[in-house]
């Protein structure tokens, strides 16, 4: 089994190296901006109150993602058992360590966090391509530099915090989608 946390700022590859990760390692994928998106598009309480943060480019609150963690992780028991791969979670101290603490209760742990590294100015374009593509509302240019400053505020030192337990594992994110996927199973396989 293996749990993983695949990490890196907006627009640095996370759903597209987890499509890959998920097919490899068979992988249950849990994402935290894919089950907000499922809960505005119905409507949901949660949904309208995520809209609010997720379209100035803010984290949701704490309280309520890790709430949320807790309830997809138990309505998955077995998928989960199996393994799985956190896209979007966590993304503060306070999500990583509550994410030690539900897997600690559930008798599992985090193997290893899979960093996607890529420079700013690409970034920006990236996240504007997929924008015109997707039609993701938080995907213009003056939401795009607010989810990076929040990036760089909130997420960023769950770096250093990960390195300290020996998990992080630094990947090059500039290049093909299946070079950069060959470096992060390089990386998962010789740990
Ligand atoms: P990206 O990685 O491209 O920024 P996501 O799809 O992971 O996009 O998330 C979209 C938005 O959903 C985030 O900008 C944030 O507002 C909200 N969100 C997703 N996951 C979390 C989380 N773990 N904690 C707080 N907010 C979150």
């Amino acid at each position: 089994m293996l749990n993983i946390v695949i990490f890196g700022a907006p627009g640095s590859g996370k759903g597209t190296q987890s499509d890959k990760l998920i097919d490899h390692y068979k992988l249950f994928h849990i994402s935290t901006g894919d089950v907000l998106r499922d809960n505005i598009r119905r409507g949901t309480e949660l949904g309208k109150t995520a809209k609010g943060y997720i379209d100035q480019g803010q984290l949701v609150p704490d309280e309520l993602i890790i709430n949320i963690l807790a309830q997809v992780l138990d309505e998955n028991k077995d998928k989960a058992s199996e393994g799985v791969i956190f896209d979007g979670f966590p993304r503060t101290i306070p999500q990583a360590e509550a994410l030690e603490q539900l897997l600690a209760d559930r008798g599992t742990q985090i193997d290893a966090v899979v960093g996607l590294e890529v420079p700013e100015d690409e970034l920006i374009k990236r996240i504007l391509l997929r924008g015109q593509q997707s039609g993701r509302s938080d995907d213009n240019e003056e939401t795009a530099r607010k989810r990076l400053d929040t990036y760089h505020n909130q997420t960023s030192p769950l770096k250093a915090y990960y390195e300290k337990q020996g998990k992080y594992l630094a990947i090059d994110g500039l290049g093909s989608i299946d070079g950069i996927f060959d470096l992060i199973k390089k990386a998962l396989d010789n740990r």
